[in-house]
């Protein structure tokens, strides 16, 4: 047996001390940040337990890389290598245009089944942000990543398909509020009950594990019924069925834990929730939402604490084990090649990563040097325009130099 492989025993991952795990590159700005985000990793993790513990990693090839040197965007190889060692790391993708991909991301969700997208939402001193109080913002976002009007069922408009479906609808379903129905085009918009279950379970589970305060059930079901709709009333059948919540005086269900406040699971209209990030964000600690919403609210608090930049996101499949962790922005062609792009996003995933594997001694010295680093004002370019703009002083880094500072910081 392969001592160095991660498995899943009893719904627990099993952690070898030196686990093989696979990295992807990535294209673009993914060149750049990458390198430095496995550096600043295995420096954390030293530090945290010398000799003891290492990652090895095993690079694998999707995106331009792979496309050049074996004519395939995402190789079967690199998807069998995930399926092995369970967890992966990688760079952004170039999603290739007109070449019948959707998006190499969106293929690896699907062929991994990884239902969850994990966003951590964070402040760190010293980062520029929009917003008065972004140090109230502490939020973990987990929104469904296989369904929703997101998984791409959809027909064009003027198209046989759209046609076909427009009279079933008119004909056999006696639907009468298309409003154009010459001229619309038509998506369907699937939502589960194992779907929707499988995800609150997991936001539920973490927020347990992590000794968060609340989950919140994020949801547009007083217009869309049975489908907003019914992700909430399965997510609160999960809370009242699986976890033992009882509803109190509010509303809230209240799931009891040792030693502890208990655990509060509520639920929030999607648009109110976008204003209520802005004016009330301490209210709310893990998120649970479906696809479409989760894109919008993923965004916006990303914008809260500072951007794209420094945005980590993982997409999770708790029951399997595998997991992929990426920075949620693109390639950035416009600066890529340049030693300028922010690697934080990719090493914030890899602080995910750590915790995933209960490294939590490693992705703790991980955050401690960030802080550091950022409250001296040590910053990317990105930060660095916005700081000077707001009249502050900042030290500008390069890619490279901000990650060897950071390691020099532990
Ligand atoms: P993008 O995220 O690459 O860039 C948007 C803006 O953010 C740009 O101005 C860019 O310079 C800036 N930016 C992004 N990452 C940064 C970083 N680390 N540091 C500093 N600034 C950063 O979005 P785009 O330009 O719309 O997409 C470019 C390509 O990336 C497309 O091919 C798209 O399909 C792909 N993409 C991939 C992923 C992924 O792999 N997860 C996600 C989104 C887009």
């Amino acid at each position: 047996m392969d001592t160095s492989v991660i498995r899943m025993d009893k719904q627990k991952l099993q952690v070898p001390d030196f686990p093989s795990i696979v990295y992807i590159e990535g294209d673009g700005v993914g060149r750049e940040i990458t390198p430095v985000a496995l550096a600043v990793i295995d420096a954390a993790v030293k530090h945290a337990y010398g000799t003891t513990r290492a990652i090895g990693w095993k690079e694998c090839l999707a995106g331009e890389k792979a496309f050049s040197s074996q004519g395939a965007y995402l190789p079967q190889d690199t998807l069998d290598a995930i399926d092995e060692s369970l967890v992966a790391i990688k760079g952004p993708l170039t999603t290739p245009v007109g070449k019948g991909f959707r998006s190499l991301n969106v293929t690896l969700r699907q062929k991994l089944d990884l239902y969850a997208c994990v966003r951590p939402v964070r402040y760190f001193t010293g980062v520029p942000s929009p917003v008065r109080h972004p140090e109230l913002v502490d939020m973990v976002v987990f929104r469904e990543n296989t369904e929703d009007i997101y998984a791409g069922i959809e027909w064009p408009q003027g198209s046989s398909e759209a046609a076909l479906l427009r009279d079933f609808l008119e004909q056999s379903l006696n639907v009468t509020n298309i409003r154009f129905p010459e001229s619309s085009a038509f998506g369907i918009k699937p939502v589960s009950v194992e779907g929707s279950k499988r995800l609150v379970r997991s936001a539920i589970h973490y927020a347990l594990e992590q000794s968060r305060t609340s989950v919140t059930l994020v949801h547009k079901g007083n217009i869309m019924k049975f489908t907003e709709g019914g992700f909430l009333a399965w997510g609160y059948e999960v809370a009242k069925d699986e976890f033992g919540a009882i509803r109190n005086e509010k509303g809230h269900y209240l799931i009891e834990r040792t030693g502890q406040k208990p655990l509060i699971v509520k639920d929030c209209i999607c648009d109110a929730f976008l204003q209520n990030i802005l004016i009330k964000s301490s209210d709310y600690d893990v998120v649970a939402t479906t696809n479409l919403n989760g894109d919008y609210v993923s965004d916006a608090l990303a914008a809260e604490v500072g951007g794209i930049g420094i945005a980590p996101g993982a997409n999770i499949n708790y029951l399997t084990g595998k997991a992929i962790f990426e920075a949620t922005h693109g390639t950035a062609p416009d600066i890529a090649g340049n030693n300028s792009a922010n690697p934080l996003s990719m090493i914030l995933s890899g602080e995910m990563l750590l915790r995933y594997l209960g490294w939590n001694e490693a992705a703790a010295i991980l955050i401690r040097a960030i802080e550091l680093v950022l409250q001296d004002s040590l910053v990317t370019a990105d930060f660095y325009r916005l700081i000077k703009q707001e009249g502050n002083d900042a030290t500008l880094l390069g890619t490279k130099e901000f990650g060897d500072y950071l390691i020099s910081r532990m």
